[in-house]
């Protein structure tokens, strides 16, 4: 999911034309030290993109968050190839943030009346769900990072992917510099059964992370056509069949849950082309963050 920063966007051009006629313009930061949401990329000698991975919660131990990361930068280079590498300038694993929250209350929200299903650590990843949002998350965890010497890092860095055991709405996010997945997911817990948890293997892990990535250097979904309000549901696998893109990772096309060891998603020639060309310019040039302006079929 990429969420559009639109609105901010344009509240920023208004900001940038009032200092206009407000004397010397301040050149605008394209740090993560300032901002969640710089509007430049830093200029790169070569075009690499350089991420800080955080997992964010108690239970890193739960998966090798290291062998993730490694397949991680493997899988994304080896299929952008040239052009534009990912870089892991950065890592950090960030305890939860300890602050009051009303689990009690929380448990109204989770089906049945098995204790198991409501632990206090489920119930602490559900809160956030109700209670923060994706603006919170990135907030809360952009200001761990620089209360936990990270600085220097969030100075250099592109962007911050973030394994987040908070939950939220989707699988995963992209706003301004910052990608989240979630890890582990929960699933249907308002179900009278109580749903389940869902400790995600590294290969899926690793998709989720591309598929952020890809936001964050400016890409669309690919085959959002196939998804828009235009297509009623039923022609969606028939639209996905004939869709360049069905088998990219931008793509809803593509079936996660085939997603294994061996087997995983990478770029197409569309979304490919999009980042070797307009990515990469404007990171070696240190100019504004790029988007497409036309999803890749
Ligand atoms: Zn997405």
């Amino acid at each position: 999911m990429h969420i559009p920063r639109m609105g901010r966007r344009s509240l920023l051009s208004l900001a940038f034309a009032a200092s206009l006629f407000a004397g010397p313009a301040k050149a605008s930061s394209c740090s993560l030290v300032d901002s969640p949401n710089p509007p430049c990329f830093h200029p790169h000698v070569t075009p690499t993109f350089k991420i800080i991975v955080v997992h964010y919660g108690d239970h890193a131990a739960q998966y090798d968050f290291e062998a993730a990361k490694r397949l991680y930068v493997e899988r994304f280079n080896r299929e952008m190839g040239r052009g534009v590498t990912v870089e892991i300038v950065d890592s950090a694993v960030i305890p939860l943030k300890v602050e009051p929250r009303d689990l009690v209350a929380m448990e109204s929200h989770v089906g049945g009346n098995d204790p198991a299903q409501k632990t206090r650590d489920r119930l602490e990843r559900l809160w956030y769900y109700y209670f923060s949002g994706p603006d919170g998350l990135i907030d809360e965890v952009r200001t761990l990072l620089l209360d936990g010497g990270h600085r220097p890092a969030l100075e250099e860095a592109d962007a911050v992917l973030v394994v987040s055991e908070p939950q939220f709405e989707a699988l995963g996010f992209a706003s301004g510099a910052f990608g989240f997945t979630e890890q582990p997911s929960e699933i249907a817990w308002a179900l009278s059964d109580g749903g389940r948890t869902e400790w995600q293997p590294s290969a899926r892990l690793v998709d989720e992370l591309m598929h952020e990535t890809g936001h964050l250097l400016g890409l669309d979904h690919a085959s959002a056509h196939c998804f828009a309000d235009s297509t009623p549901p039923n022609d969606r696998v028939a639209c996905c069949a004939k869709s360049a893109g069905r088998n990219d990772v931008m793509s809803y096309c593509r079936d996660r849950a085939a997603v294994k060891g061996n087997f995983y998603y990478g770029f197409t020639d569309c979304t490919r082309k999009y980042v070797r060309k307009t990515t990469a310019r404007a990171l070696l040039r240190g100019e504004a963050r790029p988007f497409q302006d036309q999803a890749c079929d």
